[in-house]
């Protein structure tokens, strides 16, 4: 079994308004807003209200991130 950070079961994604059991809701660590799985994907794991980045993320993401923060 994975665990892979918070997940609301009652939220919508702030971005695509997905029900917690249509996408994968996680919560942002900083404003507590509920983005979906892809939304943290499509936005390069920020969060699309306070732009804080989703410590939880998958490593082929994190790699992409990292990348983008060292060529900044
Ligand atoms: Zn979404
Ligand atoms: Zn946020």
């Amino acid at each position: 079994m994975r665990v892979a950070g918070p997940r609301s079961r009652y939220d919508r994604c702030q971005m695509c308004r997905g029900a917690a059991d249509q996408v994968d809701l996680r919560l942002c660590p900083k404003c507590r807003r509920a983005q979906c799985r892809d939304c943290w994907d499509h936005n390069n794991g920020e969060c699309a209200r306070c732009g804080t980045a989703l410590p939880d993320l998958p490593l082929s993401l994190k790699d992409t991130v990292a990348s983008v923060a060292a060529h900044r």
